[in-house]
């Protein structure tokens, strides 16, 4: 009688017409939960997910040399074949090692097998083997066996072209390769073509049965290349459809409809304390636009450092609460929240807006009193942090969030707040540009307002990387002579040595100078908040005029008459947040400077920062330097999207998988990045 085995019987038999993506991984022999779940780590829960795992990248096996060829260079990675001269099992408690001399007619080696303890019978002198080794020195030149060829698993051939898998404890390359091919076997044909073709052939695309052939078994680099371009197109065309969908579903939403007619529109400029940019007014017409329909605007407002922003973000605040609705006007720092509300104070109250400012340093009855207000609806805008995302933060009638700074928060917290309304509208503010393919990925559900210029009649800010700091005392002396205020950064509060100063030795030096004279002030995070205040009052009533900080001062701190900062130990700080900081001055009208002491190794970085005032170029620059992902985070641990935009020559693929799912093509997923 056949008797099924104990596997057979756990794997039930899988209908033909079911796709790979509902077959799951343990229906392949030799996945068992564990695996499963090591898989899952990978970002790999279906056969289909399996199958489009692309290749980290392609490795070419080597070609068969002489021994002595192999012995000649260490940490290479040789092919070679030989005679077995002699062999040896030696054991180091728990570790094993089979060594085998194997020569040719060039020479012999001692090849290596570290932990096969079963090897130790495989062996017979005379014996003919090939193998794939790399060149290490134990007790001579050796070869650390890779790869051996066998009779039931050969080497692959001379300069076969290898894909080579991301692989994570538990999970080999060796047995994903196998899953892989097996999985191709057994399941191939579960796989379909759901994109359009004509479309794919006009891009020189194969459609993804052949895709998925040919980047597991490639025959050329050309051909696993646009193999591998169509398997990114997957996971792309997946998040573009999500994204899609998340649209339409806001289309049909019920915000507060805010609408406001021409002549309170110009009242309601004409409030602002200057004449507001073109670019600002191009933005306000965005917002006006958005916040005058009842789907919730989800609007980002990218604009470099001082091309003001906040005015817009309260402007948009000021139309809602016209509406009858309230506003949160959220920030990453308490500093930042109260300079908004400070600055913007006057305007609100003239236009007869109650505001409060809610941050976690407040007192209990303070605090009370504010969600009283808020719940209530007597408060139109609160100013605030993180404070404002807690759960017993409730609002009347919350209809728009502004996140300012938006890339200080965490996707989750921005949802926080938008679930504290009915389709709350969001603004988000940010002065980091975000480069267009990410900007059509991660932020793919945003409209995008930009703002290109500067408030006018601001002077260049004139950056100069200095080897020789000594000129400094001069030059800052002269300045606040003047009147000027200056900055002096320090990234660290602490100091390691002679060589890195912290802020409080920096601090203390600078007291003994003649700088100091013109007041001296410290601020860093580590101080309670009403401490580094007064102490930051000091500096903005002009009297302590040189301000020695940490970066705590890095975003929001407003001050027209500073016009130097100086950044010491620069090199710890990367382009993007240097040239934040640097935007502390030329807010005014005088011509301003920033001093970069740095050491040489990230001088490159400091002459982009010489070269160019663009925060989209720097952000261009800063992201070849660090890639995409790192640049938002966006590479989560775990998920396994190797395909996925890595650089913008895949702006071409996100654009193509943007007008693949308007056609409808592929079933929706979830968007991983933005919930
Ligand atoms: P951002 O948030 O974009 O970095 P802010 O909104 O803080 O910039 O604005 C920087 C400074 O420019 C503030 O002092 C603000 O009052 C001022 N400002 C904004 N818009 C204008 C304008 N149109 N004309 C003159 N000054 C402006
Ligand atoms: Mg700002």
């Amino acid at each position: 009688v056949d008797v099924p085995s104990a596997k057979s019987v756990r794997r039930a038999p899988i209908a033909p017409d079911v796709p790979a993506s509902a077959v799951p991984l343990t229906a392949l022999a030799g996945v068992g939960p564990l695996r499963a779940r090591k898989l899952e780590a990978l970002g790999l829960r279906s056969v289909h997910d399996l199958l489009c795992t692309p290749p980290r990248r392609l490795d070419t096996s080597p070609a068969l040399v002489p021994i002595a060829t192999a012995k000649s260079e260490l940490g290479l990675v040789r092919r070679i074949r030989g005679k077995v001269a002699s062999f040896r099992f030696s054991r180091f408690g728990r570790r094993t090692l089979v060594r085998v001399a194997i020569e040719d007619a060039s020479g012999s080696v001692d090849a290596l097998f570290f932990n096969q303890p079963w090897l130790r019978e495989r062996f017979r002198r005379g014996d003919e083997v090939e193998l794939i080794g790399r060149a290490v020195t134990a007790s001579g030149t050796a070869l650390v066996v890779l790869k051996l060829g066998s009779e039931q698993s050969p080497l692959p051939r001379e300069d076969a072209l290898e894909p080579i898998y991301p692989s994570t404890e538990g999970v080999t390359q060796e047995w994903l390769r196998g899953l892989i091919e097996r999985a191709l076997a057994e399941h191939g044909q579960r796989v379909s073509e759901r994109l359009d073709r004509e479309r794919l052939r006009a891009c020189d695309l194969p459609e993804l049965p052949q895709a998925i052939r040919e980047v597991h078994a490639p025959s050329s680099p050309a051909n696993f290349e646009r193999a591998r371009r169509r398997i990114a197109l997957e996971p792309l065309v997946a998040l573009q459809a999500s994204l899609l969908a998340r649209r339409r579903e806001r289309a049909s939403g019920r915000a507060l409809v805010a609408q406001i007619g021409e002549r309170e529109q110009r009242e309601l400029l004409a409030r602002f304390p200057f004449a507001l940019t073109h670019g600002q007014l191009r933005a306000i017409e965005d917002l006006r636009a958005d916040l005058a329909r009842a789907a919730p605007m989800r609007r980002l407002l990218q604009g470099d450092v001082g091309s003001g922003k906040t005015a817009l973000g309260v402007y948009a605040c000021m139309l809602i609460a016209a509406a009858g609705g309230q506003a949160a006007f959220l920030a990453p720092t308490e500093l930042l929240a109260e300079q908004h509300r400070r600055g913007m104070l006057a305007l609100l109250e003239r236009a007869g807006l109650r505001s409060a400012l809610l941050v976690g340093a407040l007192g209990a009855r303070e605090r009370r009193q504010i969600l009283a207000g808020l719940a209530a609806g007597e408060i139109d805008l609160v100013f605030g942090t993180h404070a404002l995302l807690e759960p017993d933060v409730r609002f009347r009638r919350l209809a728009l969030a502004v996140i300012d700074e938006q890339h200080r928060f965490g996707v989750a917290q921005r949802e926080r707040v938008f679930d504290k309304g009915p389709d709350v509208h969001g603004l988000l503010m940010t002065a980091t540009p975000i480069p267009r393919s990410l900007a059509l990925t991660i932020y793919g559900d945003l409209d995008v307002s930009v703002l290109r210029e500067r408030p006018p009649g601001r002077q260049p800010i004139v950056t100069r990387w200095l080897r020789e700091p000594k000129e400094l005392a001069h030059e800052l002396g002269a300045r606040l002579e003047r009147g000027e205020l200056v900055y002096w950064v320090v990234p660290r509060i602490d100091g390691e040595d002679e060589d890195a100063l912290g802020a409080e030795q920096r601090y203390e030096r600078l007291r003994t100078q003649t700088l100091a004279r013109h007041g001296l002030e410290l601020v860093h995070g580590r101080m309670p908040s009403a401490e580094r205040n007064a102490r930051l009052a000091r500096f903005h009533s002009g009297e302590a005029r040189l301000l020695v900080a940490t970066t705590v001062i890095e975003v929001g701190v407003d001050e027209p008459r500073a016009t130097a900062i100086v950044i010491e130990a620069a090199e710890r700080l990367g382009l993007a947040q240097l040239h934040q900081l640097r935007g502390r001055v030329g807010r005014g009208t005088n011509a301003s400077s920033c001093y970069l002491l740095g050491k040489q190794s990230a001088g490159e970085r400091f002459e982009v920062l010489e070269r160019t005032n663009d925060g989209f170029a720097i952000a261009e620059e800063d992201l070849r330097r660090r890639g995409m992902g790192d640049l938002v985070g966006a590479r989560q641990a775990g998920d396994n999207r190797e395909g996925l935009a890595n650089d913008e020559s895949d702006l071409e693929l996100i654009l193509l998988a943007r007008e693949l799912a308007a056609q409808g093509a592929i079933e929706q997923r979830a968007a991983p990045f933005t919930q």
